[in-house]
């Protein structure tokens, strides 16, 4: 018997994540994974390595806290943002029973991480605006238990409606746990729904240092919720959780001289990304670019699919968005540094 056979049904059956990393690609452009484009300078402080790690260290969990306003009860540390999902999903969904909810054309780990734990999707596509529908989410929540939300979406950049979200809690109190993924949150950060957490406690905030704080290769992420929820997935979680080397730098990143260099690369990532936007609504093959709230774009190109081709045989490695849901000849692509913005469109313009 092969082995493969003997790994669960759900698991054979399973498409794992295309993260921008494995999809590959050759050259120097990387435009694809909405990472910062240049690396922050950190050295470690610590070197106790023959000792297991504090499971939630409190120089990291005290700085996200007063990062985000919040108390350390209400945060949850963990491997990227990308673990909190799949904790919520173990802690609240039972196999081959419950289901989660999200809306495409959105994230792409809401479903891989389901499907990993045996949890069925439902899906209800967002509007033609990229909006919530609410009248058909409320009748599809039979039976689910986490629905996800994402905004600003990925990869779309628009951020979900303020009112949407909040009747969506309502519509969901005592059924079932509402997780806004905040990815990129500090791109238009008066939009968090931190300031509700004190109504709903059911609603959990996805947080990373991936994105805007430039440190998508430590590995550290969030869940902001009300301290019960917390507890929960305290429940799930692994015992440590968090490397030594991941705390140590993540605590620097969230000081008040770590938080103010992270607030001076935002302004200069929407400076670029206006740049872009003027670009390439320049370009004669684009035909629409989307608006964004985060560090990428969406645009929609005429042959989009032989662009983004054309690009990556040049070595501009953007993320093609042909096969999500109503999102035909887009591509994404994430606010380079200056120069990495000027190849890309001379290249851009060269195929026109
Ligand atoms: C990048 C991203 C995350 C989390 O990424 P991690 O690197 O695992 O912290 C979560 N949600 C969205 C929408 C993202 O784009």
């Amino acid at each position: 018997m092969r082995i493969t056979q003997l790994s669960r049904k759900n698991i054979q059956a399973l498409t794992p994540y295309q993260s921008a990393r494995r999809l590959g690609g050759k050259g120097d452009v990387w435009l694809n994974a909405n990472e910062y484009p240049v690396a922050p300078n950190f050295s470690l402080t610590l070197n106790n390595f023959n000792r297991y790690p504090e499971a939630q260290p409190q120089a990291v969990i005290q700085g996200y806290a007063n990062y985000a306003g919040l108390s350390p009860e209400n945060v949850l540390v963990s491997r990227g943002g990308d673990e909190s999902i799949e904790l919520i999903i173990r802690a609240f969904c039972e196999p081959n029973q419950d289901a989660i909810l999200y809306c495409p054309p959105t994230y792409g780990m809401y479903s891989v991480s389901a499907e990993t734990c045996g949890i069925a999707c439902k899906t209800v596509p967002l509007t033609e605006d990229f909006q919530l529908n609410l009248t058909e989410i409320e009748k599809a929540l039979d039976g689910v238990k986490v629905v996800f939300v994402c905004s600003p979406n990925n990869p779309t950049g628009n951020l979900v409606n303020r009112e949407d979200l909040i009747a969506l809690l309502e519509m969901t109190k005592n059924r079932a746990i509402v997780v806004i993924d905040e990815a990129y949150i500090e791109f238009c950060p008066t939009a968090t729904m931190v300031t509700e957490l004190k109504n709903y406690p059911h609603l959990a905030i996805i947080r990373t240092l991936s994105k805007a704080f430039a440190l998508a290769g430590l590995r550290c992420g969030f869940t902001l919720a009300n301290a019960e929820l917390i507890a929960v997935l305290q429940k799930v979680i692994a015992p440590y959780p968090l490397p030594t080397p991941v705390a140590d730098i993540a605590a620097q990143a969230l000081t008040v001289e770590g938080l103010a260099v992270m607030k001076q690369r935002v302004e200069e990532v929407k400076a670029n990304r206006e740049w872009l936007v003027n670009e390439l609504t320049a370009s004669a093959l684009v035909e629409k670019v989307y608006p964004s709230e985060a560090n990428y774009l969406l645009f929609k190109a005429n042959n989009g699919q032989k662009l983004f081709q054309f690009l990556w045989d040049n070595g501009i490695i953007l993320r093609n968005q042909n096969s999500q849901l109503n999102l035909e000849n887009c591509i994404r692509i994430t606010v380079g540094t200056v120069e990495e913005n000027q190849r890309t469109m001379q290249a851009i313009n060269q195929f026109a």
